[in-house]
């Protein structure tokens, strides 16, 4: 028999934070956001919310706040800079409750860098780039002067990088993605299942099967690209799946062109 369909809330997701005025103002694209879950989704891991914010740092906490409460991990982009407006680090300490430390080691780093690139000390300002959330682990940004950090907080983990995307996305990869993978409770077994449909209709096809299937714990998504329309199954339900395929195919066989599961 299938089974009654109960939407849950699920918290065992990613959430991204992208901050800027300039992606709220409409002057740069938030690819950031865009890259960050495309490499999640590549690895199968489970996304929710994408938000963004302006500078501004009760906006942010709004945000991070909203995140928290439906996602076990939190990724943060841009304001991480020397500036009055970089206020991503304050907010994120306010929210977690844990005062800002200055790291010693990071400032170090800061004004080496500052000195070999640029030829001079560094300026006070930037002292406000080695400020992290009590209890940080310190992510190095080997490609610019702010340093991100991963903090774990009531059991869910936090990690703030910078904007510019040759200095996000490198830190990204290479110490963001890896600690996530480690987190058993991402490891969730959906299933995806997508076929690659020809001269169907799309409102008429996802009528369609949105009805035949509204009694499994399925979710349906639909993306028409000419001259194809895609049309994409998640589900957790091992038990009734081929019953539920086999249903959809029936409805999708005639337009069939590809599919991918
Ligand atoms: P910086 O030290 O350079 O100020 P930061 O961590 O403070 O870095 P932001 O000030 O938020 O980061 O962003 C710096 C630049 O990075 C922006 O002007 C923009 O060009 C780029 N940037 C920021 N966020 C994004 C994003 N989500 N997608 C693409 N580019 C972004």
């Amino acid at each position: 028999m299938p089974t009654k369909l109960v939407r849950k809330s699920n918290n065992n997701r990613v959430g991204i934070l992208a901050t800027g005025n300039e992606l709220t103002e409409g002057d740069i694209l938030n690819t950031n956001s865009h890259e960050i879950a495309h490499v999640l989704n590549l690895h199968h891991l489970p996304i929710g919310l994408h938000i963004t914010t302006s500078d501004d740092e009760t906006d942010m906490e709004n945000a991070l706040k909203f995140l928290l409460k439906h996602h076990c991990v939190i990724i943060i982009t841009g304001g991480l800079g020397p500036t009055s407006d970089d206020r991503t680090r304050f907010a994120l300490s306010r929210v977690l409750h844990k005062e800002l430390i200055f790291d010693e080691n990071c400032w170090q780093n800061i004004r080496k860098r500052i000195r070999e690139r640029l030829g001079r000390e560094a300026h006070p300002t930037n002292r406000q780039q080695a400020l992290f959330p009590a209890g940080s682990e310190i992510i190095p940004n080997p490609n610019g002067t702010a340093a991100g950090c991963f903090i774990t907080h009531k059991s869910k983990m936090f990690f703030m990088l910078p904007g510019p995307p040759k200095e996000c996305l490198p830190m990204f990869t290479e110490a963001v993605l890896p600690q996530i993978l480690t987190r058993k409770s991402l490891k969730h077994n959906q299933i995806k299942f997508s076929w690659h449909l020809q001269g169907a209709s799309e409102g008429e096809i996802a009528a369609q099967i949105d009805e035949a299937i509204k009694s499994y714990p399925a979710t349906t998504g639909y993306r028409f690209y000419a001259p194809f329309l895609e049309v994409k199954i998640y589900t957790h339900a091992h038990d009734t799946l081929d019953e539920m395929l086999e249903i959809v195919e029936k409805i999708i066989a005639p337009y069939k062109v590809t599919e991918n599961k």
